[in-house]
């Protein structure tokens, strides 16, 4: 196939035919993200290189192996973003988000960009959900973002994920630690990588996360951060578990999780399912104290997570999760003749103000191809204008689950039937807003009960 109709290696487009799912897993994870009072943040997908050398650390895989870095017209050297958090903590600097009242809460759904060698759930183009909570040191907030996360898996219907949680301390308990692995690597340096031996004087713990099998076997029997906490690490990780514990959500502490970013410190995790295969973790995040002042802003401790958007879209579809149906049209007006097909522009434009979907015939198609059509889009009613129906003004309406027809007045007659029709589905629709605001006012009762307690 010719270059040009072949899109880039690692990328995928999405079809119109499956646009509906990724809409539905989008629009869930916002909405969950809003109901713990997150906004959404968009930001530009490329940015200045530096920001990721100095945000995402320059001893990481992500910025070492995987940026796509170019020079720009004004040979300024420009990167995508491999990640969300960098970015989203530059724009907080910069608009001064963090002056205002602590934490501020903002969340995502991106795309981003890492030159990996592709395969499933490895793309160079992905998508990730992702929050973040700047400006709240306590434990709390730990335990709010991973419950986060955690509500975003199970709204989605997907089970089955583990929850693997570490600690990987702060620079004071750090200092410590990389001593020590640097001890334990130096007498072993003839089974690092390249990357990995000048990783051995810059930022030792990055040796861990090194993919390179022969690093891995050695880095098994690394000292581990979690042994070398300080008692404020400590007291902070154990604080976690507890709200964990207390929340219900169960979880492993997992020693060899360090995180492929530079900027975690304390808290990391990862939701790993075991639907995936090589690419088993679908969710990564944890907390960044640091990243603030590192980039030229105040101090400002926050955290947050990232989701791979491709990795849970191949659980869901491993699992058989239901997907909900995306909306057929509800009317396709077929027009015979050129009369009839500007009486049918007219409509079409008239039922979606009221609401209604509506297409009609674009093609000057015979009327048995158009039903052909209408029916491959699988509308709910068809209507026939031809020259009679011009002249009396009177329709058919035809279900086209039941074959059942009625007639209806052209103008206002087709839109009022729709709503008849519909009747049985608005009322239930009803309904059900009514049981919430019942609901809602037997909670206003409960906190009137428990306030009054109080006084
Ligand atoms: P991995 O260890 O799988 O490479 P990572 O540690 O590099 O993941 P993060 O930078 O923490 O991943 O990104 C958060 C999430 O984004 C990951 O858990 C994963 O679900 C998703 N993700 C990361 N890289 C890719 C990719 N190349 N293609 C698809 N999804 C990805
Ligand atoms: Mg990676």
């Amino acid at each position: 196939m010719a270059l040009i109709t072949k899109s880039i290696k690692g990328t995928q487009d999405v079809l119109p035919s499956e646009s509906y799912k990724w809409q539905y897993v989008e629009k869930t994870c916002l909405e969950v993200a809003r109901l713990h009072g997150y906004s959404e943040i968009r930001t530009p997908v490329f940015e200045h290189t530096e920001l990721f050398t100095r945000g995402v650390g320059d001893t990481t895989d992500v910025v070492q192996k995987e940026m796509y870095t170019f020079n720009d017209r004004g040979n300024r050297s420009l990167s995508l973003r491999p990640e969300m958090t960098a970015s989203a903590v530059r724009s907080a600097i910069e608009h001064g988000l963090i002056n205002d009242a602590l934490p501020v809460k903002g969340c995502y759904v991106a795309s981003c960009y890492r030159a990996e060698k592709p395969q499933a759930g490895r793309m160079r183009e992905f998508h990730q959900f992702g929050v973040e909570l700047f400006g709240a040191p306590s434990p709390s907030a730990d335990a709010e973002i991973i419950s986060l996360a955690n509500a975003t898996l199970n709204e989605l219907g997907i089970t089955g994920c583990a929850l693997e949680i570490n600690s990987i301390g702060c620079p004071a308990c750090r200092a410590e630690y990389h001593k020590a692995l640097k001890e334990f690597f130096e007498g072993r340096k003839e089974c690092l990588c390249e990357t990995c031996l000048d990783r051995l004087d810059r930022n030792p713990m990055r040796i861990i996360d090194c993919k390179v099998p022969t690093c891995r076997e050695v880095a098994k029997d690394a000292p581990r951060m979690i042994d070398y906490l300080c008692d404020n690490c400590r007291e902070h990780f154990d604080s976690v578990k507890r709200y964990l514990s207390a929340m219900g959500i169960e979880y492993t502490v997992n020693p060899s999780i360090v995180r492929g970013l530079d900027y975690y410190t304390r808290t990391v995790f990862e939701f790993v399912s075991s639907d995936l295969g090589a690419q088993s973790t679908v969710c990564g995040g944890g907390r960044y104290d640091g990243l603030f002042g590192q980039l030229g802003g105040h101090d400002t401790p926050s955290l947050g997570f990232g989701m791979g958007l491709e990795r849970i879209m191949l659980v869901m579809e491993a699992q058989g999760v239901q997907f909900p149906e995306p909306e057929k049209t509800d009317v396709y007006l077929a027009p015979m003749g050129e009369a009839a097909a500007v009486k049918c522009m007219e409509l079409c434009a008239k039922l979606r103000q009221e609401g209604f979907s509506a297409q009609t015939d674009l093609n000057n198609r015979s009327i048995k191809a158009q039903m052909k059509y209408a029916n491959k889009l699988g509308v709910k009613y068809t209507v026939v204008i031809g020259d009679s129906e011009l002249e009396s003004g009177i329709v058919r309406l035809k279900n086209m689950e039941n074959g059942e027809q009625a007639e209806v007045t052209m103008d206002s007659g087709i839109v009022e039937a729709l709503y008849d029709m519909g009747i049985n589905d608005t009322i239930e629709r009803l309904n059900e807003t009514v049981a919430a605001f019942e609901d809602l006012a037997g909670l206003d009762a409960l906190l009137g009960d428990s306030n009054n307690e109080e006084v």
